[in-house]
């Protein structure tokens, strides 16, 4: 049987295990940041109907510029922000993922390096891997804050081409001030300059403004977004960024033509017709994630403040330990390896519920 070591891969790519959180068939799931509440039955009959008119051309290829959809994009950015984004300013692309794989193949490469704070959403190290982009591991401190000194003397020191900036952060759950932002990216121009990536995935759950206004005249700082979280449409793969135009321009330099299929455009301009019902599933996520927060201190948990749609919690002896004791009680929460830590997507009333029983139960086992 070949291996995958047999084949003449890429030197970076040798004993390496691909992205993925167990997909286990488990009563209560929260374990990949996903939304727990299904589209709403108006919205899937208005995804059916766009869809059907989409497929009646489906013998030609897509709008390649995905104009409609970019036009709604910024719309929504504009509304929800208070920022006035234009269609030039908004990108789109198969999940953010994609978005991030075309910004570090525009702006890495081989020969260039990407700084992400770390423990922070580990696909910015693997796609930096991907595209052949060097990673650095930059500093947060205990709390899981970015200690801003220090950053500054990382950027300083090796002048990275991309510098990631997660807010809300994932696995920890923390957000990133303006103030921040803007003492990194003003050390990260004065470096080198490089472009800065604001990953705001989780952007709709925050308790604090989106940092979109930050863009305003800063045209080497971008702003990522999907619809896996908010608009509850993991399935849909849809992310996009906003940035300057120029930003913009330059990523179609590396996009696959026609690389957003209609039918993936047809089900986004659905899903943004019924942005209203959708944020209102945010807020209730919002209430049952400070449930989580306030319910696990109550534990005797430490809890890191969260401005996600999941909260970081422990401190375990053994994370593993725990994260399997909780399967065994029929909850599945995510271990993402940072020690003594362990990750609680909020889901359904019900599910957190059940989350917060098997927590219940096993604190009490281990006592
Ligand atoms: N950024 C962050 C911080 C994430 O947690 C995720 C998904 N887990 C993504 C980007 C990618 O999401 P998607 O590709 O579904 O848009």
């Amino acid at each position: 049987m070949t291996r995958i070591d047999d084949l003449p891969l890429r030197d970076e790519l040798r004993g390496k295990t691909p992205y993925g959180a167990p997909q286990l068939e488990v009563p209560v799931r929260l374990n990949t940041n996903e939304n727990p509440y299904p589209l709403p039955e108006p919205l899937v009959a208005r995804i059916a109907e766009r869809v059907a008119e989409a497929a009646r051309h489906l013998n030609r290829y897509p709008d390649r510029d995905a104009v409609e959809l970019r036009t709604e994009l910024a719309a929504y950015l504009t509304r929800t922000t208070g920022h006035q984004v234009t269609r030039a300013q908004v990108w789109a692309a198969n999940g953010s993922n994609e978005v991030l794989q075309q910004l570090l193949q525009t702006f890495g490469g081989p020969g260039r390096t990407a700084l992400g704070f770390e423990p922070s959403y580990s696909m910015h190290a693997l796609i930096s891997r991907g595209t052949g982009t060097g990673w650095l591991h930059g500093p947060r401190r205990a709390d899981f804050t970015i200690d801003v000194e220090a950053a500054e003397c990382t950027i300083a020191e090796h002048k990275p081409d991309v510098v990631f900036i997660c807010s809300p952060n994932n696995p920890t759950g923390t957000a990133v001030d303006a103030q921040t932002v803007l003492r990194l990216h003003d050390a990260a121009q004065a470096a080198k300059p490089s472009m800065v990536v604001v990953d705001e995935a989780y952007g709709e759950f925050s308790h604090h403004p989106s940092l979109l206004p930050l863009l305003a005249g800063r045209p080497h700082l971008v702003v990522s977004r999907t619809m896996s979280k908010a608009f509850g449409a993991a399935g849909l793969r849809l992310g996009y960024l906003a940035a300057d135009p120029a930003v913009v321009d330059a990523v179609q330099l590396v996009r696959l033509p026609y690389h957003l299929s209609a039918v993936t455009q047809a089900t986004a301009l659905a899903a943004l017709e019924h942005t209203d019902t959708l944020l209102g599933y945010v807020e209730q996520l919002k209430a049952e994630r400070d449930r989580l927060v306030t319910e696990l201190r109550a534990m005797g948990c430490e809890v890191t403040d969260s401005d996600a749609n999941f909260v970081q919690f422990g401190v375990f002896d053994d994370a593993h330990a725990t994260w399997q004791a909780l399967l065994d009680h029929g909850v599945l929460v995510r271990d993402n390896g940072v020690p003594g830590r362990l990750r609680v997507t909020a889901g359904t009333p019900a599910e957190n519920d059940a989350f917060l029983d098997a927590m219940r139960a096993v604190m009490k086992e281990n006592n």
